[in-house]
């Protein structure tokens, strides 16, 4: 913005500094936390959080009888002592935590985001560097110590470069529009956008979803290899995921107005108006912008998350039509907030 020439160095460096093999820099500083000052969002790749996310895929893949998560690297060869610890680490993801929701039980929750801010530690005991002790229970720790090197030494490389190419593709979208899409969105929503750059961490496997949001401390967490989330959707992902964060004003407006009509709360409209909002208002953007953050003039249209993968036919058919009669005339600036909300309660 401004000075195009440095700007475009700066992604040229960028590029290569995100391609360099993952070993380059795991022997300066274990895991390369931040790619360049972005706007909005951090972006990590951690490594902790990338094995975490693969055992639990690999233990819930078992026990649906599937084959290894997509893109966690299925074609592996470890050795005999490799396997042993493997398995013992998946065997344990399978027992304890298998049958518990990323997203919702607490003690997978605060294990993630832990692990999250151990990324730059090369093992979890405090053994060698008494500030990457992480508190985990003995028997974790001594695990996933345990399954790191096999990890790194095989799927780890794959995962973390194809994370690295998944931040590389969004962040010149994530510099030219993350600022003035995060103040249209707190804007809707009524609200400040975080004061903190909201870290997001990019895994191989995430969940089914391809990417969830976890609150206090609000943090993203996004499969840098679900189909759902490349190209020009990974914009539309990030900010979908992080207005989990801000979208609050909108579940307490309708729960407002559902009380004064003694109507029963729809459980999943502000999760619609989220869908919906945030295609809106990146639609436009990425129309305007190709993929790769150029612009050229040829135009193509963007088609929203909700509508590409059918989210809307699944149940929601109903809300879209309260969406585009009452939510989109606020959009538009031809309602208000709560006339929006309102009118979409009375048609419920
Ligand atoms: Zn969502």
């Amino acid at each position: 913005m401004g000075h195009p020439t440095l700007v475009r160095l700066l992604h040229l460096l960028l590029a290569i500094a995100l391609l360099l093999p993952a070993h380059a820099a795991a022997a300066e500083a274990q895991v390369d936390l931040q790619y360049g000052p972005l706007p909005v969002f951090e972006l990590h790749s951690g490594f902790w959080i990338n094995l975490h996310h693969t055992l639990y895929g690999q233990a819930r893949q078992s026990r649906d009888g599937r084959g290894s998560p997509s893109g966690t690297g299925a074609t592996t060869r470890r050795t005999p002592s490799e396997q042993v610890a493997w398995d013992a680490a998946v065997a344990y993801y399978a027992a304890n935590y298998q049958d518990k929701d990323l997203l919702f039980n607490t003690e997978l929750i605060l294990l993630k985001n832990q692990l999250g801010d151990f990324e730059q530690c090369d093992e979890l005991s405090g053994a060698k560097k008494k500030t990457c002790d992480a508190g985990l229970p003995a028997r974790l720790t001594r695990i996933l110590d345990a399954a790191a090197p096999v990890y790194r030494a095989h799927e780890w490389p794959s995962h973390d470069l194809a994370n690295r190419r998944w931040v590389l593709r969004v962040a010149p979208l994530v510099r030219e529009q993350g600022l003035g899409l995060s103040q249209r969105l707190a804007d809707i929503y009524q609200t400040k956008w975080p004061k903190d750059k909201i870290r997001v961490d990019v895994c191989a496997y995430a969940n089914r979803s391809g990417a969830y949001t976890t609150l206090e401390p609000l943090r993203v967490t996004i499969s840098s290899t679900d189909t759902r989330n490349q190209g020009a959707e990974a914009l539309e992902v990030l900010f979908h995921e992080a207005s989990h964060g801000i979208a609050d004003t909108v579940q307490q407006a309708i729960i407002r107005e559902c009380r004064q009509r003694e109507k029963a709360i729809p459980r999943d409209l502000w999760h619609a108006l989220i869908f919906y909002t945030t295609g809106e208002v990146i639609r436009p953007v990425i129309t305007a912008t190709n993929a790769d953050g150029s612009s050229d003039g040829s135009e193509t249209a963007y088609t929203p998350y909700a509508i590409r993968e059918g989210i809307y036919q699944r149940g929601w058919d109903g809300y879209l039509k309260l969406l585009t009669q009452f939510w989109q005339p606020y959009l538009d600036g031809k309602a208000t907030f709560d006339d929006a909300i309102a009118r979409m309660v009375s048609a419920l």
